[in-house]
């Protein structure tokens, strides 16, 4: 058994799995509106029925969007209100700053853990990752945690999962390995999850089927998932193990819709430190903050890190300095007012 000190007290080391689900919010229980009501994924349905509900809006007008929102979800700041607006697709000069100043997974680094993104990338080489025109969130994340992203060779040695489970969208990049089940993908991220101390994985082909309005890619990729979300469950049957999901914001849970919702998003926790997380966050600003509480470390990780005003406005852009911890500490308080607590597809 491993163990870490606080003070004289031996504390058990918890490893976690973590799943970000892009686009998939709280709907309506009605199957004729919401995929996810409809009675063909028990996996999911099971996780989201003991889900907290938790907001996505972030106090800002106008429907959540993916950049600020999973910047919000990886460094426990308000970027909505940072920028004072949701920002769609890939994170711009001042949200990418604001990542690489602290996150989720370099704070984990910064105080001694083991932690992994465990996605893979299919790079032409082991450079291309640093020439990303437009990486993503969890990119950045990574890159300023770890210095490099996985790539085709963690793949192929089973210690990364590419996004969509299977491989099949690589056929068109020229990849011609096997195809995967989503149930070998998610025991390839389980060996991996199971070494690590904390492990990302994000998966958005979610929010990308949502968008296209398509009924039978969803259902497609809703089965994937599951299938995919029902070997992962195991992870936390184990002690010290826990297993956490949540989203960005609302969209593949209305169909009435192509969009993202205002819906709020689900925070799933199963096994050691669930019961006191589901009880504490109340949005997407409380998760980092949250699960680093079960990592404790020298530094003192909290909504007011006083060290982030010292993010400077971005070049060209029209966002005037902000002092983050502020601009937290109102928000919090926001989404706290406003959040609801409600179970989902009892
Ligand atoms: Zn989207």
């Amino acid at each position: 058994m491993s163990s870490i000190f606080i003070g004289s007290t031996p504390r058990r080391r918890i490893r976690t799995l973590m799943v970000f689900i892009d686009g998939l919010g709280i709907g309506l229980n009605d199957p004729r509106i919401n995929p996810l009501a409809r009675p063909c994924f028990p996996n999911l349905r099971d996780l989201l029925r003991n889900a907290v509900s938790i907001d996505a809006t972030l106090g800002v007008a106008g429907l959540p969007q993916s950049a600020t929102g999973q910047t919000t979800l990886l460094t426990g700041v308000n970027a909505a209100q940072l920028v004072r607006r949701h920002v769609e697709g890939f994170p711009g000069p001042t949200l990418r700053a604001l990542i690489r100043r602290r996150n989720l997974l370099s704070e984990m680094v910064t105080r001694g853990y083991r932690a992994a993104f465990a996605n893979a990338y299919y790079l032409e080489d082991s450079d291309a990752s640093a020439r990303m025109r437009h990486p993503s969130v969890t990119t950045v994340a990574a890159l300023s945690a770890f210095g490099f992203v996985r790539d085709a060779a963690h793949m192929m040695r089973q210690e990364a999962v590419y996004q969509d489970l299977t491989r099949e969208a690589l056929r068109i990049r020229g990849y011609s390995g096997p195809l995967l089940s989503p149930e070998s993908a998610a025991r390839h991220l389980l060996g991996l999850a199971k070494r690590e101390d904390f492990t990302l994985f994000e998966y958005f082909q979610t929010d990308r089927v949502a968008h296209r309005g398509n009924e039978t890619e969803q259902i497609r990729v809703l089965d994937e998932l599951d299938r995919f979300l029902g070997v992962l469950r195991s992870f936390a049957k184990q002690r010290d193990r826990l297993f956490v999901l949540c989203s960005d914001h609302g969209n593949l849970e209305d169909s009435r819709t192509s969009t993202h919702t205002m819906n709020p998003v689900p925070f799933v926790a199963v096994g050691s430190g669930a019961k006191r997380l589901k009880s504490r966050v109340r949005s997407l600003i409380d998760v980092t903050p949250e699960l680093l509480n079960l990592y404790p470390g020298h530094a003192c990780f909290s909504l007011s890190w006083p060290a982030a005003s010292r993010v400077q406005k971005a070049p060209n852009s029209t966002v005037a300095k902000v002092v983050i911890g502020d601009v937290s500490r109102k928000s919090s308080r926001v989404t706290r007012n406003s959040s609801t607590r409600r179970t989902v597809l009892s």
